[in-house]
Formats: structure tokens, C-alpha cells, sequence
């Protein structure tokens, strides 16, 4: 239609009156009959002619007519419409503006409409007629073309989209020529659950930055709907910030839709118009549909691109895990096997695995179980998958060519194929000969430290060393060494074999023998290095040695029967004193020994050591104490001091010379026990050690409480202290010394009665003196009276010697008491000089006595004897007899010189004579009351005497009654 129709067109020439009603009334039917909506507007935009058509939009032309036409347009084309009046009001024609228009119910359709001014006779514009066509249903049309044209593109792009990122851009693309927006995004949540533009077009930096801030919906929105904005200047419920970004932007409306796939929010798209939008619902369903698209592309690709990177990274995976992974078929055949799968089976690559023959592989191994037992092929968990069933277990594979043996978990899934058989077995296998071999070195270290624990309680057991030793061999064959053999180092440096085991019984005795025939004696022997340096012996490879062990070739013969594969020989040292060794072996099959197996030698040679100290110690103090034991016997006196002269032994015989308890000495200071033990130890000789043995023995008087006692003494210097032993020597030397003086004595008196006698004799024989007959008898009286003292002496010598060798018996017999003491009395009487006086005093009844006569008679003889000699002044000398009880008793009594008190028990001993200035030079042997002791006792009876010690003194004899 042209604007030149309208009914006020510009006229060029003045038409005929009919002809104008012609043209009226075919204008009026023009008008009525059309379709348009034909509208005349005055200058001020108010309608003043509105075509019957307007009617289809529920509109009474009539009632239009003074309406301002804006009324009737969608608000957000008021300014476009009113930009199009203001270009008409100028004289400018209106091609086509496509504008919304409101029906009388409030609806909205779209009109293309086209202007024209309409000038007045003075040629300025008047009116305007606008036509305007409903275009809603061509614009649906429209839409829909685009609309299915855009799904199009979008299922394209799709299709086309190699990735993610290209899809997503050929969306935004897409969406802004298929929607007629002037901009468009879409944004994926990322891992971190923020929307990020992930394509976009026409948006600036700054605005994405602002509006990646915000999401209209949350993450877990189940069914989020599309947000739209048609004015974001007017529009609530946008944030400030993302309005003002907008704003900035130049963005009037915008689109929030929501991509969702399977209930899940991935992210938005948005549309953009700069000018204020409505929204219509068909672009809401379009952006929905579109976004439904997106989503589940979207998730595809995404997906696909997770398929291909996860694919890319189980290839990764595959090709690095430890786990060996293979795939076989229904048939058994390899078809898919990972590096990790290649190498455990021993291949170089999985390539070269696939290729290898299926039964050559398996002819590699032997296929055994947890126990080591062979495990049929159909028996392993792939094959087992193979059937249907998935399973887990040890496999053991020993390679047949070097016995190496590899652990491996496998276990092993069936997949299934579509008809519910098994399309494949998935066998993984996971290599635990590292952890195995762990474990088995855990288990042999707990089995060593049990051995160790062992065997430090055996050895601290039994203080029996060489039975411990052997109990050690026992235990550690076969648990530790095929082989044990532990020497001994003695004294002169050579080697003893104290222990000896090997795993086979009857080689024991072998390596026992062969240790007794050929010791350890040679220079390089292993044992001797030990014994030389202190420091445990590896023999990796024993057999490799035996040129230095062996002394012959039958030793070397008889090694090598023994079968030692390895050995270690440990020394056994305890402070630094190697005290022997232990030597171990392998014995086939044991596996060889290694660095480890030293260690736990050397701990066990420790213990050993420890051990064989303890024996030693033990046995010392063992010994220590049956010495002990012994001291308490000895006659020897012994005592032990410490370094501070503390007393640590007193033995009895120590405590009886000294006179202080063992129990009172030990603990205290040897000074407070022994008076001058300070000049004392200067004089006694220590030796330095006591391997020296003791040092001379000194005898030395040492004052006991102010007696004398004479101590033959030495001493031995050692670690801890000194031990002295002494022997209580005071009645030997007493002894000795009476000897000395009676020989001295005896001798002086032998030598006057013979004086006497020869000088005597001399004078009878002299022919120039005449010699009156009184003279001669006198000198003949003189020769008799000696000869008889020499006699007397002579026999109390020879009485001493014989009571001394036991040849003196005694005959008892019963006896007159009285008439024998008055024998003795006469007979003594008869040479006694004159100033003593010598009465015998007996009781009238006397008992007889029970004795042997000579003998008593001797008795009685040395004691008148004695008190005559004893009484150089003279006096009396009176014996008296009487009973006392069922004895008889003796007294002889005298007024002589007396015994002193201290001397009264020692005048009996042998030898003893009182000092001579007590007894005014008398002579005598010392033997007399000796003999007369002796005969007493041996007759049963007793002797003692009585003395003040100054004048005279009184024996008494008591002899048993004869019987009746
Ligand atoms: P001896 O030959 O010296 O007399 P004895 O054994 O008879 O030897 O006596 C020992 C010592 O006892 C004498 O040396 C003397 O000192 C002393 N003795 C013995 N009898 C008497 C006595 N009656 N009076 C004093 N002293 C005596």
C-alpha cells in the first residue's frame, strides 16, 4: 500500500463533483473493507480518524478518535514511535516500524506500520495517516523459521563442536542471531561451584567481572526458571552492582536461563538487549528449548571430554600402576595387558606380551599357591573368571629358569557379554614379593630375637658353661646355622672344642672328632683371625677357604664333607679378654649367611661371653666359698682385709690367737683388733700377687691382751685387698726355746757332777799326796754321790724321752701307800743336807692305792727331791698321806722358795725351769715335774701345786683308791 492512497492525499487536480463522490465512496469502501489499520493523527498525536479494521483488535474506531495514539503502544515503543511522529511531523515519510500495540483486552500485537505526512494548502504538514498491518502471525511465522532455524544451528554446532569451549561459542553465536539479541553468554559452574562465563558475545571485561558475581538461582535449585529482566533500569531484583554494570555496559534487558540437565543447574545463558525487552514466552520457550540443548550437550561433551581425558588418563594409569592389569578372552586369550602386567610376567612392554605365545608364558613359571604347592592353570583366578566367577588369591610364580620366586595377589572379575555369558576376565595382579620378602625379613628378625631371647635365658640358667654352650648349639641348629662349634681358648693359648652341633646328627660326631684331630691351630684359620683380632669372621663362601683351614688333605677332604656353604666365627670376649669363639655354618639348603647373620652371631657371642663370665665368676665364688668353708677348719690362722684395712675374713683360727669373734672382727679396722698392726704390717711380708704365692713366712710376737704370742705370719697383695695367713707358733717357740735352755742346762749339769767326779778321782790316783783313809772315803763318797746325780739325770732323760715316743706303759697295781712314801722319804733323806728336816705323816687306816709302784715311787721321788733342792735355807720337808673320797691323796710340802702364781701351770711343761734368779742358781733339767705330770695321768690321777709364791710351796697327788 502506498501513502499516496490515503483519503487527504496531496491533489493535483480538483476533481469532478461526481467523480469526488465516486471517490469518495470508494475510498469510504476502501477504508471499511481493508484490513489495515488506518489511523489519521493531528499534529499533537491525538487520532482523529481511526479505520474500521481497528475493530479486529476489539477496538470502537469511533471511540478512539481523540485518543493520543501512544496510548495504544507498548511503553517500551513510545520512544521509538515518537521519534518516527517528530521525523513525520517534518515532512519525512515512515517506510515500515514495527511496533506493539494493544488490543481493548490488554493483549498485545505486533503491527509493521508505515506513515505519511499530510500537507495543508499552505504546504505545512497537518495530519499524519499511518497504516499499520497486523504482522503477529507472519512474525510467528518468522520466529518459528528462526526459531527451528536457530534449534538447527544449535543441534549443528553442536554436532560439529570438538570440544566444550567451540560448542559453547557457536551458542552464543547462534542464540544472538536466532533471538535477535543484541548479546548473549553462557557460563558453566566450575569445580568450585561459581558461575564463569565460559563464551560470550559482545560483553566487556569489566561487566563479566561483575556479573560472574551473581546467580539468580542456587546450586541445588531443583527447577529454576528463567529470570527476566526487561528494564534494568526499572526492573527490581537485580543486585545494584549488577544493574550498575549493566548500565555501564549499555544492557536494558536481559534473560536469565537456566541450563539444567537431569535436575542438575550446570549454569546459565543469558540474552541481552540494549534497549528494554519484553520478554515474550515464546523466546522464553526458545531460550528453554535452547538451553535444554545446551545442558545436554553441554553434559555430553563434558562428559566425552571427561571419557577422553579419564580414558587418557586410565591408558596413564594402566601403563604406571604396580598393578598388573590384563584382559582375557572367553578363549583364554590375552587380549589387552598393561606395562605393569608385561613386567611382572617378565616381558619388556605389554606389546611384546600380547605377541608371546600364551603356553611358552605360562611354560616359564611354575604356578604355585600361598603354601608352595603347584596350582593347576584352570585353578588361577583369571581362568576362574573365565567360568563366572570372580575370586582372589596368592599366586606364587617360580621362574623355572633361575628359581627367582615372585608373589602376586590376583584377583580376577568376569565381564559380561549382552546375552549374559562371560564376554572377558579382568585379572588384576598386584606384586607383593617386596611386602613378602618384608615380612619374611620381619618374621626372621622376630624369630632371630626369639633366638637371642632364647638363648639368654638358657645361658642365664645354668652356671654349667660347658652345658650351656651345648644347649646354645642345640638351639641354634638348625633354627640359626647348620653348623656350631664353639672353642674355647686355655690357658697355654690353645683351643679346646667345648660344643659341637650340626643340622645332621651323625656329623655332629664328625665335627667333633675332626675339631680333636685337627684344631683351629693354623694362622689363617678363620678362628685364629677371631681369636687374634677380637673381630667376627664372614665367610661368604666357605668352601672357597678351605686351603686356609685345612692342615692336610684329608682335613680339607673331611671340611668339605662337613658341607659349610658360609660361615661366621664370632669371638667371645668379656673386658677385653677373648676368652675363645663360636663358629657357625649353613648346611644346604639353609641359604647362605649374610652381613645381617654377623650381627646376630656377634649379639649371640655377647650374650655368651656374658654368660661364660658368669660361669666363671660363679665358680670363683664357688671355690671363694669352699675356701672359706676350709678356713673355718684350718689351724691357720687367716684373715682378709680390704685396701682400707677393713677385716673381710676372720677365720676361727684367727679369732682364737686373737681372741675376738669372727662376727666382732669382720667390718672393723684391723688396727682395733691388733695392737701394733701399724708397726706390725711394716714387718710382715706381702707378696705382690698371688700368683708369687705368699711371701716368707716372719715369725713376730704380737701382744694378745698383754700376752705374747709369737706369730709365724705372711701376706698376699690382691685386686681387692690383702689376705694374711699365720700360724700361732708361741708353744713351738716356747718349746724351742726350753730346748735351747736345757741343753744348755743338762749340760752344765753334766758337767759338774762330772767335775765332781773326775776331780776326785784325779786326787785317789795321785801317788805324791798321801791320802788320810777319811779322805779317801770322803772322795770315793763325793765319785758315788755325782755318779748318782748323774744317774738321776740320765734317767729323767731317758723317762722324758720314753713318756715322749709312748714306749712307757704302766702296770697297775694295789699298793701301800704309806710304806712306799716313807722309801722314798728315807732314801732321800739319806743324801738331803742337814738343815732340811724330812718327816712322812700318813692316817692310820689308809686305803691302798691303784698304781703301778715304780712308777709312783718316781713321782714321789722328783716332788721330795724337788723341796729339799727347792729349799736352800732348810726347813721342813713334810709328805702326808690321806684320803679324800675314793682317792689318795699326796702332800708334799715344803718351806723352800715358792712358785710364783703365774708360773704354777707351766712348771709341768717340758723343759720348763722357773728363772734362775728365783731359784738361787739350783739346777736341774726342767724334766722332773714333766715326768712326774705325765706318770700321774697316765695313772689316772691328778698333780697340781699350790704356792704364795714366796715361801714354799705344796704338790699334791691324788691317785684312785685300789678296788676293794
Ligand atoms: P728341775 O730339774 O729344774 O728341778 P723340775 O721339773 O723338777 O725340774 O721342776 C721344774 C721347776 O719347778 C724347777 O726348775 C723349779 O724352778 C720349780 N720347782 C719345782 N719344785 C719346786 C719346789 N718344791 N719349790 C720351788 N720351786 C720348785
Amino acid at each position: 500500500m502506498s501513502s499516496e492512497t490515503g483519503p487527504f492525499a496531496p491533489q493535483a487536480a480538483e476533481p469532478a463533483d461526481d467523480d469526488f463522490r465516486y471517490l469518495a465512496a470508494f475510498q469510504e469502501l476502501v477504508l471499511e473493507r481493508s484490513h489495515d489499520l488506518i489511523t489519521v493523527l493531528n499534529r499533537a498525536g491525538a487520532i482523529v480518524y481511526a479505520s474500521p479494521s481497528w475493530s479486529t483488535l476489539g477496538w470502537d474506531p469511533d471511540a478512539l478518535v481523540g485518543m493520543p495514539v501512544v496510548e495504544l503502544m507498548h511503553p517500551y515503543n513510545i520512544a521509538r514511535a515518537a521519534a518516527a511522529l517528530g521525523k513525520l511531523d517534518s515532512g519525512q515519510p515512515l517506510a515500515e516500524l514495527t511496533l506493539r500495540v494493544r488490543t481493548s483486552d490488554g493483549r498485545w500485537v505486533l503491527v509493521e506500520a508505515a506513515g505519511s505526512p499530510i500537507a495543508s494548502a499552505n504546504g505545512s504538514v497537518a495530519y499524519v495517516l499511518s497504516t499499520a498491518r497486523d504482522v503477529t502471525e507472519r512474525e510467528e511465522l518468522r520466529e518459528r523459521v528462526a526459531e527451528v532455524n536457530a534449534l538447527y544451528r544449535i543441534a549443528d554446532a553442536i554436532a560439529r563442536a570438538t570440544g566444550l569451549d567451540d560448542l559453547l561459542a557457536e551458542a552464543v553465536d547462534t542464540l544472538v542471531e536466532a533471538t535477535e539479541a543484541d548479546r548473549a553468554s553462557v557460563l558453566l559452574y566450575d569445580e568450585t561451584g561459581v558461575m564463569r562465563f565460559r563464551a560470550w558475545h559482545g560483553l566487556s571485561d569489566e561487566y563479566r567481572a561483575q556479573a560472574e558475581r551473581y546467580s539468580p538461582w542456587t546450586p541445588d535449585d531443583v527447577d529454576p526458571e528463567p529470570v527476566l529482566v526487561s528494564d534494568v533500569a526499572t526492573a527490581g531484583g537485580l543486585p545494584d552492582y549488577l544493574a550498575a554494570a549493566a548500565r555501564a555496559e549499555g544492557i536494558a534487558a536481559k534473560a536469565f536461563v537456566p541450563l539444567v540437565h537431569g535436575g542438575r543447574l550446570l549454569g546459565r545463558f543469558v540474552l541481552y538487549h540494549d534497549e528494554p525487552h519484553d520478554w515474550s514466552e515464546r523466546e522464553v520457550l526458545l531460550c528453554r528449548r535452547i538451553a535444554n540443548h545446551l545442558a545436554s550437550a553441554t553434559v555430553r561433551t563434558t562428559a566425552l571430554e571427561a571419557l577422553q581425558t579419564s580414558s587418557e588418563q586410565l591408558t596413564t594409569i594402566m601403563r604406571t600402576v604396580d598393578e598388573g592389569i590384563v584382559a582375557q578372552s572367553r578363549t583364554g586369550a590375552l587380549v589387552y595387558a598393561n606395562e605393569a602386567a608385561a613386567r611382572l610376567i617378565g616381558f619388556d612392554s605389554a606389546a611384546e606380551l600380547l605377541a608371546a605365545d600364551r603356553d611358552a608364558v605360562l611354560g616359564r613359571f611354575e604356578i604355585l599357591d600361598e603354601q608352595g604347592e603347584p596350582l593347576p592353570a584352570g585353578e588361577l583366578p583369571g581362568r576362574r573368571a573365565l567360568r563366572g566367577e570372580a575370586s582372589e588369591r596368592i599366586v606364587r610364580y617360580r621362574d623355572r629358569q633361575d628359581g627367582t620366586e615372585r608373589w602376586a595377589v590376583v584377583r580376577a572379575n568376569p565381564v559380561p557379554d549382552a546375552e549374559g555369558g562371560v564376554a572377558l576376565s579382568i585379572s588384576v595382579f598386584y606384586d607383593i614379593t617386596a611386602a613378602r620378602l618384608a615380612d619374611a625379613e620381619r618374621r626372621r628378625i622376630e624369630e632371630r630375637t626369639r633366638f637371642l631371647a632364647r638363648a639368654s635365658e638358657l645361658l642365664s640358667e645354668s652356671l654349667d658353661y660347658e652345658q650351656t654352650l651345648g644347649s646354645i648349639a642345640q638351639m641354634a641348629v638348625p633354627s640359626l646355622a647348620g653348623y656350631l662349634v664353639v672353642d674355647l681358648l686355655d690357658e697355654d693359648g690353645s683351643t679346646r672344642c667345648v660344643a659341637a652341633a650340626h643340622v645332621d646328627p651323625e656329623k655332629t660326631e664328625l665335627v667333633r672328632s675332626l675339631r680333636l684331630a685337627y684344631p683351629p691351630i693354623r694362622e689363617t684359620h678363620p678362628v685364629q683371625q677371631a681369636l687374634r683380632t677380637g673381630e667376627p669372621q664372614f665367610l661368604p663362601d666357605l668352601q672357597a677357604r678351605v686351603a686356609e683351614m685345612a692342615q692336610d688333605v684329608e682335613h680339607a677332604a673331611a671340611i668339605q664333607q662337613i658341607q659349610n656353604t658360609s660361615g661366621i666365627v664370632v669371638p667371645l670376649v668379656v673386658r677385653g679378654n677373648t676368652l675363645g669363639t663360636i663358629s657357625l655354618g649353613t648346611v644346604p639348603p639353609q641359604p647362605r649367611f649374610d652381613e645381617r647373620d654377623v650381627d646376630l652371631a656377634v649379639e649371640l657371642a655377647r650374650r655368651a661371653s656374658v654368660a661364660l663370665e658368669n660361669a666363671r665368676l660363679y665358680r670363683e665364688a664357688q671355690a671363694r666359698a669352699h675356701a672359706a668353708e676350709a678356713l673355718e677348719f684350718v689351724d691357720d690362722g687367716v684373715f682378709l682385709i680390704d685396701r682400707d684395712e677393713i677385716v673381710r675374713l676372720w677365720n676361727p683360727a684367727a679369732a682364737k690367737t686373737f681372741r675376738v669373734r669372727p662376727t666382732k672382727a669382720i667390718g672393723r679396722p684391723l688396727r682395733d683388733l691388733v695392737r701394733d698392726w701399724d708397726s706390725l704390717r711394716e714387718r710382715i711380708e706381702v707378696a705382690p700377687e698371688p700368683t708369687a704365692g705368699a711371701g716368707r713366712m716372719q715369725t713376730l710376737p704380737v701382744d694378745v691382751h698383754g700376752d705374747e704370742r709369737w706369730l709365724s705370719i705372711s701376706g698376699v697383695l690382691f685386686a681387692a685387698g690383702t689376705v694374711y695367713a699365720f700360724r700361732d707358733v708361741t708353744e713351738e717357740r716356747a718349746v724351742d726355746e726350753l730346748k735351747s735352755d736345757f741343753v744348755s742346762t743338762v749340760s752344765h749339769e753334766l758337767r759338774t757332777p762330772l767335775a765332781a767326779i773326775y776331780g776326785a778321782a784325779l786326787t785317789l790316783q795321785r801317788n805324791d799326796v798321801h791320802l788320810e783313809e777319811s779322805q779317801r772315803t770322803g772322795l770315793l763318797d763325793v765319785i758315788a754321790g755325782e755318779a748318782d746325780r748323774l744317774a738321776r739325770i740320765v734317767n729323767a732323760i731317758l723317762w722324758a724321752s720314753r713318756l715322749d715316743s709312748d714306749q712307757m706303759g704302766v702296770e697297775i697295781e694295789s699298793c701301800d701307800a704309806a710304806k712306799l712314801s716313807r722309801n722314798v722319804v728315807n732314801a732321800v733323806r739319806a743324801h738331803a743336807p742337814g738343815h732340811v728336816r724330812l718327816t712322812v705323816d700318813t692316817a692310820d687306816e689308809l686305803p691302798p692305792v691303784a698304781t703301778d709302784p715304780d712308777k709312783l715311787r718316781q713321782v714321789l721321788m722328783n716332788l721330795v727331791d724337788n723341796a729339799v733342792k727347792y729349799s736352800p735355807d732348810g726347813g721342813e720337808v713334810r709328805v702326808a698321806l690321806s684320803q679324800v673320797g675314793n682317792r689318795i691323796r699326796f702332800r708334799i710340802e715344803d718351806e723352800g722358795l715358792g712358785i710364783p702364781a703365774a708360773e704354777q701351770s707351766r712348771i709341768f711343761e717340758k723343759f720348763f725351769r722357773l728363772d734362775p734368779n728365783l731359784t738361787r742358781g739350783v739346777g736341774g733339767t726342767g724334766l722332773g715335774l714333766y715326768i712326774c705330770r705325765e706318770l700321774v695321768q697316765r695313772m689316772h690321777g691328778r698333780i697340781w701345786v699350790a704356792s704364795d709364791g714366796r715361801r714354799g710351796s705344796t704338790f699334791f697327788v691324788e691317785l684312785p683308791m685300789s678296788g676293794p
